[in-house]
């Protein structure tokens, strides 16, 4: 077995002066260290970023707010700025994982952890994500947690996150530095599906470093803003499906904007503003919530054991919107 070298860089320069090919950066090491631990991944160098001053959160320049890459999931669930302006990504990170793996998984990790396709965990089988070119197990295997939108014949996994589908509905911008500069990547962008590539989860290039993730200003949705995640037992799941929405709804009752994304359902979180579109200027009912989730889910296509996904998704989407129209729900009280 190769040996592993480890580095424990004081700011963003030294690390990523070891970024190299082969090289991995660790925060949290909550999926990092169980898929080495599977010999999923095998990094030659692990730049552990914990002592670089990226654990901040502060209002942004531009009257949102910056969430240090580094900072705990935990911590950004419960800060005043985040609860009282972004209840959604509050409730979002507060239905992921459990309250221990909140405290150490960061930010930055969370957007980059892996799928939980059960193939790519198992170094028997063959899959394309892991070792590309090999094939995908899951198709015609098991897969329940699987794809009903956007996937490819090369695979057919989902991203498992939470609180990258409340960024997707939020509009976050990702800001990330390498050896050669800085750049920001709008959230859209962020996460990739599949197609040929299925190895590729995101557009981040080898060696950047996320810094921060940028809020865009939403005061206007905190008042009705909901995350509903579905899943098979209370605490410690994925979703089977999840949904961000969140809706500016006038006096008049009259829906101004809306943001509604899924997760659990695609290879990256799945917003399609013509779907939100379809809410605006219309009374908050469930009538106009079941057109928005019929063009959300356009296209939708099952696996045959997840075909009760679609089902689910366009249930769960109109179930959001209608906890959202009714008022944002403060779930900081619950820990599980
Ligand atoms: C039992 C269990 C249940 C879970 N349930 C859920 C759930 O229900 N919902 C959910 O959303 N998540 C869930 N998770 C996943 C958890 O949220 C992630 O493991 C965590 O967010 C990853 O963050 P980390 O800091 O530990 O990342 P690490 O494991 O340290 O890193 C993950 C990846 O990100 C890279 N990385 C980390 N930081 C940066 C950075 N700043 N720049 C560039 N690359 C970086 C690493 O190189 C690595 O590839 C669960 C995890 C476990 C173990
Ligand atoms: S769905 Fe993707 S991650 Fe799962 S086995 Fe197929 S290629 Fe691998």
């Amino acid at each position: 077995m190769n040996p592993i070298t480890y580095f424990r860089p004081a700011d963003a320069s030294e690390a990523l002066a070891h970024a190299d090919v082969g090289a991995r950066f660790i925060a949290g090491g909550t999926n990092l260290v169980d898929l080495m631990k599977e010999f999923v991944m095998r990094p030659a160098a692990l730049i552990d970023i914990n002592g670089l001053p990226l654990d901040a959160i502060a209002p942004g320049a531009n009257g949102g707010l910056l969430l240090g890459a580094t900072a705990r999931n935990a911590d950004t669930a419960y800060h005043p700025l985040v609860r009282t302006g972004y209840p959604l990504l509050t409730a979002a990170l507060l239905a992921g994982a459990s309250p221990q793996i909140r405290n150490m998984a960061s930010n930055g990790g969370n957007l980059l952890q892996r799928t939980r396709c059960h193939y790519f965990y198992d170094v028997a089988t063959q899959c394309n994500k892991r070792q590309p070119g090999s094939g995908c197990s899951a198709i015609g295997g098991l897969t329940r947690q699987h794809a009903i939108l956007g996937a490819s014949e090369h695979c057919i996994a989902v991203h498992p996150s939470d609180m990258c589908v409340a960024l997707a509905a939020l509009g976050a911008i990702v800001h990330v530095r390498s050896a050669s500069g800085e750049r920001q990547i709008d959230f859209a962008d962020f996460h990739r599906l599949p197609g040929d590539q299925p190895e590729r989860d995101t557009t981040l290039a080898a060696g950047e470093l996320i810094t921060h993730i940028e809020l865009p200003p939403a005061a206007q949705f905190a008042a009705h803003s909901a995350y509903l995640k579905i899943r098979d037992r209370a605490s410690y799941a994925f979703a089977l499906v999840s949904v961000a929405a969140m809706l500016d709804i006038g006096d008049d009752g009259v829906v101004r904007d809306a943001r509604l994304a899924l997760g659990g359902v695609a290879h990256k979180p799945w917003r399609v503003p013509a779907a939100e579109a379809l809410l605006v200027g219309h009374p908050a009912t469930a009538e106009h919530f079941a057109r928005a989730a019929d063009a959300l889910l356009a296209g939708a296509q099952g696996q045959g054991e997840n075909d009760f996904k679609i089902t689910l998704a366009h249930r769960a989407v109109v179930r959001a919107l209608e906890q959202a129209a009714a008022g944002t729900h403060d779930n900081t009280g619950s820990n599980t």
